[in-house]
């Protein structure tokens, strides 16, 4: 029987690439997955046929994931449709890049917004359903950028390393509650938010990483299906990186 066959997982962002990678990967060990995404209706519902395809369940679900009650309203439906949540995948990032001192209030404030208060929202809406079933699992899509820096990212490696501080934090609080809380800390991977990084800076990674290649989503999809799995029960509060060995030690 497929390992998560009975249980019940939302992605957010999971319309397009990492999220994308992580909802098929989900749905094809056996999970009824709910595809979040902000607007890109047409993709969500095409990731929704393809599990359909494939035999397994899911519904697309359109709610920005920095609005409480949205994300409040996400929560109701499944729990409505299903009764349960096992685990919730907090995916749902972008960029708006800028050196600090041309770095907007806007910038700064969307990029906190989406990539790290987002989290603290889904994981407050989902963590009651959790804890109630002694059970869960939460993973959150961080990013290299949380553990180096990068230039002109300020905004973003504020919000990703918050990510990581956050998922120790929570991790720590639910540790007896049955409920496990880690991070992925991708490198460059072959998505949407890859095509904004410039192209000196893409032509330098690839000869920095030792594999030689950026990343695929499914690669990255792989790492969080396992911290989502029963299989990861005495992993807390880690976070995997997964760079084809960009910064290893
Ligand atoms: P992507 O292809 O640009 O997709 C972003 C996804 O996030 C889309 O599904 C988008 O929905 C959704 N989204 C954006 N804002 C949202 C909001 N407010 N509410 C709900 N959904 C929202 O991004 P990606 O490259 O797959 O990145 C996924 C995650 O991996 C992000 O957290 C990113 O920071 C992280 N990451 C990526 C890389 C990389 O190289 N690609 C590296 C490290 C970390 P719509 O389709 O509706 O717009």
């Amino acid at each position: 029987m497929p390992e998560l066959q009975g249980q019940v997982a939302i992605v957010t962002g999971a319309s397009r690439g990492i999220g994308k990678a992580i909802a098929l990967g989900l749905a094809e060990r056996g999970a009824s997955v709910i595809i979040n995404y902000q607007s890109n209706a047409q993709s969500a519902a095409e990731v929704v046929s393809a599990i359909e395809a494939a035999g397994g369940s899911a519904i697309a679900y359109a709610a920005d994931v920095t609005v409480e009650t949205e994300v409040a309203a996400m929560v109701e439906e499944v729990i409505g449709r299903w009764g349960r949540i096992d685990i919730l995948v907090n995916n749902a990032g972008v960029t708006r890049d800028n050196l600090i001192h041309r770095l907007k209030d806007e910038q700064w404030e969307a990029v906190i917004e989406i990539d790290l208060t987002s989290a603290f929202v889904c994981c407050r809406a989902v963590l009651p359903w959790m804890q109630s079933r002694r059970y869960g699992r939460i993973v959150n899509v961080s990013s290299l950028a949380g553990l180096t820096g990068n230039v002109g990212q300020a905004n973003y490696a504020a919000a990703k390393m918050g990510l990581i501080a956050l998922t120790k934090a929570l991790a720590r609080e639910v540790a007896t509650d049955g409920i496990t809380v880690n991070a992925v800390a991708p490198g460059y991977i072959e998505t949407d938010m890859l095509e904004s990084v410039p192209a000196w800076l893409r032509t330098w990674a690839l000869d920095v990483i030792p594999v030689g290649r950026f990343g695929r989503p499914e690669e990255v999809a792989s790492a969080v299906i396992f911290l989502a799995s029963p299989a990861a029960s005495y992993i807390i509060g880690h976070t995997l990186v997964v760079d084809g060995g960009w910064v290893m030690p």
